[in-house]
């Protein structure tokens, strides 16, 4: 069967954000009086909560038991803001899009809360550029979960062996893409997450645009 559909992760995959989130994090706790919060509790919090319409109850998560008055809502819109002006497209993304597009269906697939993902596609410009954008908060259940891939090939209207879908994360992009019989290539960097063998294909990430096209060719 050949590929007719792509479909993308879009943190760290096709977005990068320019000052690593631990800083961003710091500087959204400072900004709400909330105590220090590290990167890798927040991490552990935010993939417990994969279909919320915003980052509140991550932050009420992390803050249960805190003594201070910091508001959860406030510090999810801080760190909301900060996330998302911070981010930048991986170089040419944007004509790559538009050219692949011409010979595939395109489609985004990314975990977060509703409002924290939709902040970042419209803050990109970049709904126009996909057949679908679909954010888990909208979905029944995040990556890796088969439904969050399931709901995308309904979008897509397509079947998961003429689907590839690209993204950083083995534990939710590639997983979870394989489980759904979805063709998987991951994207790597330097000192991003581990190379996962049961990945179709790896691209190192600085070579996306260059280098997809025919890696799709020769799946
Ligand atoms: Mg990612």
């Amino acid at each position: 069967m050949s590929i007719r559909a792509v479909a993308f992760d879009l943190d760290y995959t096709l977005a990068v954000p320019e000052r690593d989130r631990e800083t961003l994090l710091a500087e959204a706790v400072e900004q709400a009086d909330a105590p220090p919060i590290s990167r890798s509790d927040y991490v552990q919090a935010h993939r417990q909560h994969l279909t919320t319409e915003t980052r509140a109850p991550i932050f009420a998560d992390l803050l249960d038991g805190d003594a201070s008055d910091a508001d959860p809502e406030q510090l999810a819109t801080a760190y909301r803001e900060a996330v998302t002006s911070a981010l930048v497209p991986v170089d040419d993304v944007e004509p790559f899009l538009r050219s692949l597009r011409e010979e595939y269906r395109l489609g985004l697939l990314t975990n977060g809360p509703v409002r924290a993902q939709r902040s970042k596609i419209e803050f990109l410009g970049w709904e126009p550029l996909f057949d679908t954008t679909l954010v888990t908060g909208e979905l029944d259940a995040g990556k890796p979960d088969t439904a969050a891939f399931e709901a995308l090939l309904s979008e897509l209207g397509t079947a998961p062996a003429e689907t590839v879908f690209v993204g950083d994360t083995p534990g939710e992009d590639i997983v979870g893409a394989n489980a759904a019989g979805i063709h998987t290539v991951q994207v790597v960097y330097d000192g991003g997450p581990q190379r996962d063998a049961s990945a179709d294909a790896t691209v190192e990430r600085d070579r996306l645009t260059p280098e997809l096209p025919g890696v799709i060719a020769g799946l």
